[in-house]
């Protein structure tokens, strides 16, 4: 373990969340240790604005909630405290111990830990085993409050500096227990323009096929915070890349002919790329329309389908294509039930526009949500003159 002390960085105690402060000192004063840790540090060394501010402990989640009136206990296996304020929730995690050395086997968890996968990241632990088991060595700084000192266990201020983005251990074993942090490896490494290093990059096309394993709700929650977020073209292109993108949308991009992949890879890097825009001129996204898009062309083809097979209007097809569509999208994503609502209005609107174009387009002329999905038909509809064009 190295310390770096104040005169080696610049993070000044202005910079963190004044809710975090206060934490910190209370658990310090009440006799256990306390530090700021995670991506909060690491941002604060890079110079980038934290999104949230994390806190460690040894004080056990009783502890914790014994000295915060405004605390919450969350989670069942692993308990961790939120402390409520206002405008902030704080989480203050007990440190996590090395689960091989302390658990008792359990029958039901064998099939899954054959896998790989881990199940039992549940029992308190010293410092030191806290930082094993955290994903990337950048991740794992933390900061005392008192003196402003960094304990580094494993080597995160070095990669910083270097800009590499390194799991820590043996990558294999540790995106078994995990395969989540192949994507937080990615994501890491678009969001703070850092190169993978060559073990950790080497190993996830390889273990790709264990995004399967992923619950659906956090495989959801997780790629919106890959791409949408900022950098979700670049995103895109390594998820690709490295082959985790048809091992995540086995549906739709599995299904299909070369033809209509293409329209739905086209479609959708359209959509990233203008959502990347406006996300840096600091204007709001709906977060629906790159799911309405990446879905866009396995209904349309849903639709004309059925309209052969069954013989019916396309209005019926496009009611029961809609349905259809999105229940196989929910067996992966879990997407909110807002979100599903969202995508079936754009498309509604869009089936609309399509058959009423002029006088819909006229009626509608003031209203700023009519207009982006008008502008989504009609990128669409230059995407197909294109594609099918090339074709001829
Ligand atoms: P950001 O909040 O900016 O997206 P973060 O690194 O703070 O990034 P969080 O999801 O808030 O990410 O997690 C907080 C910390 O918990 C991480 O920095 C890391 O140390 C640890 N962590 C998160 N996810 C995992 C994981 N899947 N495996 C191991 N450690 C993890
Ligand atoms: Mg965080």
């Amino acid at each position: 373990m190295i310390i770096i002390h104040k005169r080696n960085h610049n993070i000044s105690r202005k910079k963190i969340s004044k809710n975090a402060l206060k934490i910190l000192f209370r658990l310090n004063k009440s006799g256990y240790q306390a530090y700021l840790v995670g991506g909060s540090v690491r941002d604060l060394i890079i110079g980038n604005e934290p999104k949230d501010f994390d806190l460690a402990t040894n004080a056990t989640p009783f502890e914790i909630q014994k000295l915060f009136k405004n605390c919450r206990l969350i989670g069942r296996r692993f308990q961790i405290a939120h402390i409520i304020f206002k405008k902030e929730i704080i989480e203050v995690s007990t440190f996590r111990g090395n689960t091989k050395n302390k658990q008792i086997k359990k029958k039901i968890f064998k099939k899954k830990e054959k896998l790989g996968i881990l199940l039992r990241d549940n029992v308190f632990g010293e410092i030191e085993e806290d930082a094993e088991r955290r994903d990337l060595t950048i991740n794992t700084l933390y900061l005392n409050i008192f003196d402003l000192s960094i304990r580094d266990y494993v080597g995160g201020i070095q990669d910083i500096k270097k800009k590499i983005i390194r799991l820590i251990g043996d990558p294999e074993t540790r995106y078994r227990e995990d395969p989540v942090r192949m994507l937080r490896v990615i994501r890491f490494s678009v969001q703070l323009n850092m190169r993978i290093e060559r073990k950790t990059a080497i190993a996830i096309p390889k273990l790709a096929k264990l995004i399967s394993h992923v619950p659906a709700a956090r495989l959801y929650s997780e790629l919106n915070k890959l791409l949408q977020t900022g950098c979700g073209y670049k995103a895109y292109k390594k998820l690709k890349k490295f082959s985790l993108l048809k091992r995540i949308f086995h549906f739709p991009f599995l299904h299909y002919n070369k033809r209509i992949n293409l329209l739905i890879n086209t479609l959708t890097i359209h959509v990233l790329k203008k959502n990347d825009k406006k996300i840096k001129r600091k204007k709001k996204i709906n977060p629906a329309f790159l799911w309405s898009a990446i879905l866009w062309y396995p209904y349309v083809f849903h639709i004309e389908k059925i309209q052969n097979d069954k013989k019916i209007n396309y209005k019926d097809a496009a009611y029961i294509s809609l349905k259809i569509i999105l229940k196989k999208a929910s067996y992966i994503l879990s997407i909110p039930k807002q979100i599903i609502f969202a995508i079936k209005e754009i498309w509604n609107i869009i089936n609309i526009i399509k058959f009423n174009k002029k006088k819909i387009f006229l009626k509608n002329k003031k209203n700023k949500k009519f207009h982006e999905i008008y502008k989504l038909y009609i990128l669409k509809k230059n995407i197909e003159k294109k594609i099918i064009f090339s074709e001829i």
